[in-house]
Protein backbone atom coordinates (compact mmCIF):
# COMPACT_ATOMS: atom_id res chain seq x y z
CA UNK A 1 0.00 0.00 0.00
CA UNK A 2 1.70 3.11 -0.70
CA UNK A 3 2.32 5.75 1.64
CA UNK A 4 -0.51 8.98 1.59
CA UNK A 5 1.11 11.92 0.44
CA UNK A 6 1.02 15.02 3.08
CA UNK A 7 -1.27 17.61 2.33
CA UNK A 8 -0.51 20.52 0.60
CA UNK A 9 -2.12 23.90 -0.39
CA UNK A 10 -1.83 26.88 -2.51
CA UNK A 11 -3.04 30.00 -1.07
CA UNK A 12 -4.11 32.76 -2.97
CA UNK A 13 -4.27 36.52 -2.74
CA UNK A 14 -6.15 38.65 -5.36
CA UNK A 15 -3.88 41.29 -5.33
CA UNK A 16 -6.11 44.16 -6.42
CA UNK A 17 -8.07 43.76 -3.60
CA UNK A 18 -5.63 43.39 -0.56
CA UNK A 19 -5.37 46.53 1.87
CA UNK A 20 -1.70 45.67 2.99
CA UNK A 21 -3.58 45.73 6.28
CA UNK A 22 -1.65 42.31 7.66
CA UNK A 23 -4.01 40.86 9.42
CA UNK A 24 -3.70 37.47 7.30
CA UNK A 25 0.12 38.19 8.56
CA UNK A 26 -0.61 37.68 12.09
CA UNK A 27 -3.24 35.05 12.64
CA UNK A 28 -1.42 32.54 10.41
CA UNK A 29 0.09 30.16 13.18
CA UNK A 30 2.59 29.09 11.18
CA UNK A 31 4.36 32.26 9.80
CA UNK A 32 3.49 31.58 5.81
CA UNK A 33 2.78 35.01 5.06
CA UNK A 34 4.82 38.13 4.39
CA UNK A 35 3.74 41.51 2.55
CA UNK A 36 5.56 41.30 -0.47
CA UNK A 37 7.30 44.16 -2.76
CA UNK A 38 4.42 43.90 -5.25
CA UNK A 39 2.53 46.89 -5.43
CA UNK A 40 -1.15 47.37 -6.69
CA UNK A 41 -2.79 49.77 -8.75
CA UNK A 42 -4.35 51.53 -5.31
CA UNK A 43 -0.74 51.58 -4.13
CA UNK A 44 -0.81 48.85 -1.64
CA UNK A 45 1.91 46.14 -1.42
CA UNK A 46 0.05 42.60 -1.33
CA UNK A 47 0.00 39.79 0.64
CA UNK A 48 2.11 37.05 -0.57
CA UNK A 49 2.53 33.66 1.25
CA UNK A 50 6.35 33.10 1.01
CA UNK A 51 6.55 29.88 2.73
CA UNK A 52 3.49 27.70 1.34
CA UNK A 53 5.01 24.56 2.68
CA UNK A 54 4.36 25.15 5.93
CA UNK A 55 0.72 26.42 5.66
CA UNK A 56 -1.50 23.72 7.56
CA UNK A 57 -4.90 24.63 5.67
CA UNK A 58 -6.41 26.55 8.83
CA UNK A 59 -7.76 28.76 6.62
CA UNK A 60 -7.56 31.66 9.20
CA UNK A 61 -6.39 33.74 6.77
CA UNK A 62 -9.12 33.51 4.56
CA UNK A 63 -11.89 34.30 7.07
CA UNK A 64 -10.05 36.82 8.54
CA UNK A 65 -9.80 39.04 5.80
CA UNK A 66 -11.96 42.22 5.58
CA UNK A 67 -11.53 42.48 2.02
CA UNK A 68 -11.96 38.31 0.73
CA UNK A 69 -8.53 38.38 -0.91
CA UNK A 70 -7.20 35.25 0.18
CA UNK A 71 -8.26 31.98 -0.20
CA UNK A 72 -6.13 28.70 0.55
CA UNK A 73 -7.71 25.47 -1.25
CA UNK A 74 -5.76 22.18 -1.63
CA UNK A 75 -2.28 21.59 -3.89
CA UNK A 76 -1.92 19.42 -6.26
CA UNK A 77 0.96 17.83 -5.28
CA UNK A 78 3.36 21.14 -4.47
CA UNK A 79 2.13 23.97 -2.41
CA UNK A 80 2.59 27.37 -3.79
CA UNK A 81 1.66 31.03 -3.03
CA UNK A 82 0.23 32.80 -6.25
CA UNK A 83 -0.91 36.52 -6.43
CA UNK A 84 -3.47 36.99 -9.42
CA UNK A 85 -5.60 39.44 -10.73
CA UNK A 86 -9.67 39.96 -10.68
CA UNK A 87 -8.97 40.62 -13.90
CA UNK A 88 -5.89 41.77 -16.27
CA UNK A 89 -6.75 45.47 -16.34
CA UNK A 90 -6.06 45.02 -12.60
CA UNK A 91 -2.83 44.06 -12.54
CA UNK A 92 -0.06 46.63 -12.12
CA UNK A 93 0.80 48.16 -15.16
CA UNK A 94 4.31 47.29 -16.11
CA UNK A 95 7.56 49.36 -15.72
CA UNK A 96 8.12 51.22 -19.09
CA UNK A 97 11.42 50.48 -20.16
CA UNK A 98 14.01 53.66 -20.76
S1 LIG B 1 -4.89 39.63 2.05
FE1 LIG B 1 -6.53 40.60 3.25
S2 LIG B 1 -5.90 40.38 5.40
FE2 LIG B 1 -4.08 40.03 4.12
S3 LIG B 1 -3.06 42.02 3.99
FE3 LIG B 1 -4.40 41.82 2.19
S4 LIG B 1 -6.33 42.79 2.81
FE4 LIG B 1 -5.19 42.39 4.69
S1 LIG C 1 -4.47 28.52 5.87
FE1 LIG C 1 -3.66 28.84 7.96
S2 LIG C 1 -1.56 28.11 7.87
FE2 LIG C 1 -2.22 28.40 5.76
S3 LIG C 1 -1.56 30.48 5.22
FE3 LIG C 1 -3.67 30.65 5.96
S4 LIG C 1 -3.52 31.07 8.18
FE4 LIG C 1 -1.50 30.33 7.47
Amino acid sequence: MSKPSPKVFDIITIGDRCKECEICVTVCPTKVLVISDVMNRNGYKVSYAAHPEKCIGCKLCEWSCPDFAIFVKPGEGKSRGLITWSSPEKAPEPAVAR
